[in-house]
């Protein structure tokens, strides 16, 4: 990598978990820099420059690359705002991406550039102390929830919290040991995850399956909590696939919920990914 590059590069790799193919837990140590505060729920850049290799088993690129440019995208930080050290992120391949082959292809000590600001609203600040969370993910979209609770699920004993977790298969449930036993530990939090191709587990799944808006209409937080979530009680986030954003979306405006903005408050919060 030329001169240049390397001077933009200002964070390395310390810690690279692989969940399942194409399913990467990095931790990113700033290098010579401060990591500022930040928010549960928000996020911040990493980028690599043209010229980093693409992993194994990614597709070739047809354009040539500048290799000197940084390619940049946002990611949705998954540690908590207590230890700042180094920032952790969920990400998963595209194969035909720009930069996430980039990414998998870095091991432990590389370097990558990774963005000074944080910044996002996808937080819980706008949700009254008295109110409930409802989180429904899939795949990666995980990832802002699981420094919500890293970070204040010990503060809000008095908050139910669900965490509906979608994914194709098991083994694509990250995070799914430390939520399980959280939720064992802690009554208040309630970790629903779910698969949806269960033809594929080589074990039977006896969890539940389907999507993130089976979980809604079968009234399984419901029983879970004792009552119905409603837009009285309750705030609903929505995070992953543009599918079940919508979806979700539908039926909870359905139940008499409303997409929250900075101008007109509401219970429905969204971070779309893409
Ligand atoms: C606020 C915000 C937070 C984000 N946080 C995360 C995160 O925590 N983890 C994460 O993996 N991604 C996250 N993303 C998506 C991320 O920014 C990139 O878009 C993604 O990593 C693909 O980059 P790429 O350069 O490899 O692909 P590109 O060359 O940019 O191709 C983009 C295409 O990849 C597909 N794509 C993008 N994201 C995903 C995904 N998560 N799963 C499946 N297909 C996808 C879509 O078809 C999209 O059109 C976030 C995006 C935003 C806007």
């Amino acid at each position: 990598m030329a001169t240049t590059e390397k001077t933009a590069l200002n964070a390395r790799l310390i810690q690279r978990t692989e969940v399942a193919p194409g399913l990467l837990i990095v931790q990113v140590a700033p290098e010579g820099w401060e990591l500022p505060e930040f928010r549960p729920g928000q996020y911040t850049v990493l980028a690599l420059p043209g010229s980093a290799p693409r992993c194994e088993g990614s597709d070739s690129e047809a354009n040539e690359r500048d290799p000197a440019k940084l390619i940049k995208r946002a990611y949705s930080i998954t540690s908590s705002t207590v230890g700042r050290d180094y920032l952790e992120f969920y990400l998963t391949l595209v194969r035909s991406g720009e930069l996430t082959p980039r990414l998998f292809a870095l091991g432990v000590g590389d370097a990558l550039y990774l963005g000074p600001k944080i910044t996002g609203m996808f937080t819980l600040e706008s949700v009254p102390e008295d109110q409930h969370v409802m989180l429904f993910a899939t795949g990666t979209g995980l990832a802002p929830y699981m420094s919500m609770i890293r970070s204040s699920l010990a503060e809000h004993r008095h908050r139910r919290v669900a965490i509906v977790h979608g994914a194709y298969h098991s083994w694509d449930l990250g995070y799914r040991a430390e939520l399980a036993t959280l939720a064992r530990v802690c009554p208040h939090l309630t970790y629903l995850p779910l698969v949806s191709e269960t033809a594929d587990e080589p074990v039977p799944w006896r969890g539940l399956t389907g999507f993130c808006q089976d979980v809604w209409t079968s009234g399984v937080i419901d029983e879970r909590w004792g009552f119905r979530p409603t837009p009285e009680n309750t705030h609903a986030f929505l995070c992953g696939h543009p599918g079940m954003i919508q979806g979700m979306l539908e039926l909870l405006k359905e139940s008499g919920f409303v997409e929250h903005s900075k101008k007109s408050p509401g219970q429905i919060h969204l971070e779309k990914y893409w």
